[in-house]
Formats: structure tokens, sequence, C-alpha cells
């Protein structure tokens, strides 16, 4: 089955293809001749994600399925801040695009005060899958996926999570964003220490990812995309 991704990240692409399998041909928006990007400004992860997907579904032939992903952090002593802006957190002071440290070190700040038992946050993923096809309803209701319509489009919502807590300074030469921060529940190093095997096998977008693979595969196995 051909999958449209609504992503030009070529790791994200990678990470797909590996989680979904041969039985999945995931093409990458690169392939597509696209206007400009769809601007991410909805309140929620599941909103985001979900207009992303809606979006690229439109620019895919009429029987094949678009997927989106949409991420962050929440932490706790913050309200949920970072939250939907965790990649351009620290923009007011470094610009539309900050790097991944100035976002640290603006966390790093808002929580200067903030003791360690208090300092407790969770990734959040949302993956979006949308379609035309009626059984995108129906398997997504019966893996307890919420489930949508949008216009002529059906929109399934895969969600993962990972509780953890954030330190002090950064610790860890691995991952990206905010991992060097991140010690997830059950461990004392963090993302950025723990390396990519174990991290993808406890990630929110790896828990996100095995729910959306389910549906997609049994999607796949009843061989029904319209
Ligand atoms: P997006 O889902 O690609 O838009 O990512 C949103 C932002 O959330 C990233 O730029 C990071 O700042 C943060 N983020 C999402 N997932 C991770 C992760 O696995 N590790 C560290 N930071 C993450």
């Amino acid at each position: 089955m051909q999958l449209l991704a609504a992503t030009r990240n070529r790791h994200k692409l990678g990470e797909l293809r590996a989680i979904l399998g041969a039985s999945f041909e995931v093409i990458g928006l690169d392939a597509v001749p696209t206007a400009a990007d769809v601007v991410e400004d909805e309140p929620t992860f599941a909103g985001n994600a979900a207009k992303k997907a809606v979006w690229a579904v439109q620019l895919a032939p009429r029987d094949m399925l678009a997927l989106a992903d949409d991420s962050g952090l929440e932490v706790d002593a913050l309200d949920g801040a970072p939250g939907v802006v965790s990649a351009r957190y620290a923009q007011e002071t470094a610009g539309p695009r900050p790097t991944d440290q100035q976002n640290d070190v603006k966390l790093l700040c808002a929580l200067a005060d903030v003791p360690a038992e208090k300092r407790t946050a969770r990734f959040q993923c949302v993956i979006a899958i949308a379609g035309v096809s009626p059984m995108l309803a129906v398997v997504a209701k019966q893996a307890g996926a919420p489930c949508a319509r949008r216009g002529d489009w059906t929109v399934a919502l895969c969600a993962g999570t990972c509780e953890g807590r954030i330190l002090f300074e950064p610790r860890g030469a691995g991952g990206f964003g905010y991992d060097p921060l991140f010690v997830p529940v059950g461990y004392d190093a963090t993302f950025a220490e723990l390396g990519e095997d174990v991290k993808n096998s406890i990630s929110h977008r790896a828990r996100a990812m095995s729910r959306a693979k389910a549906l997609l595969d049994a999607i796949g196995s009843r061989g029904l995309t319209r």
C-alpha cells in the first residue's frame, strides 16, 4: 500500500519506513510538487497533525492515505509549555527558527527555581492518518482510536506519550531537541544518553507509530483503501 507522509524530514521518513515494513511504500513530500508548507497554528498536537494530514491527502491520488505527525514536550510546572510551540519555544529572543540549544536554554531558565520533584514532563506525539476510505473509520473504531470527518476526508488519530522529568543541565550527545534534558520514567539517563535503540523502543513517537501501524495493517489486510 502506498502512503504519503507529510514530511520532508529524511530521518522521520526512514523511521516510518523501518516501523511500517515492506508492505507499505512511504512517499515523502519531496516526491510531490507542492506550494508552501502548511502552517502549524492549531492549539493541540492532534489539531496540527490532522490539519497536516488533510492538507497532504489532497496532494495525493484519491485512493492514497496520507499520514502526518505533530509532537512536543509538555512540562507540568510550566502549565504544559512549550507544548505545540516546542520547535520554536525560544523564538522571541532567537528569531523564527531557534536552535535546539536555544530552546533548551530557555527551558532551563524557565525552570531555574523549580525543584527536582516538580520537574515532571512528558513528550507527546500524535499521528493523523487521512483518507477517503470508509475502512479507515471502521478500523479506527475497532482500535479505539479517535476518528473524525473533515470535509470529504476521514482522519484517524494515534497518540503516544512518554513520561519523564527535566534535569538542571544537559547530558548526552545523541538525539535532538530536548533529548539532553529529558530523563524518561524508569531510567537514570537522558534520551540523549540512552541511544537510538532504547529511545525508539519507549518514545512517544514509537508508541504513536505502533498504533498507526496496527491501523494501517488492518486496512492493508482487508485490501481496501477506498
Ligand atoms: P515536530 O513534531 O517535528 O514539529 O517537532 C516538534 C518539536 O518538539 C521538535 O522540534 C523538538 O523541539 C520537540 N520534540 C519532539 N519530539 C522530540 C524528541 O523525541 N526529542 C526531543 N525533542 C522532541
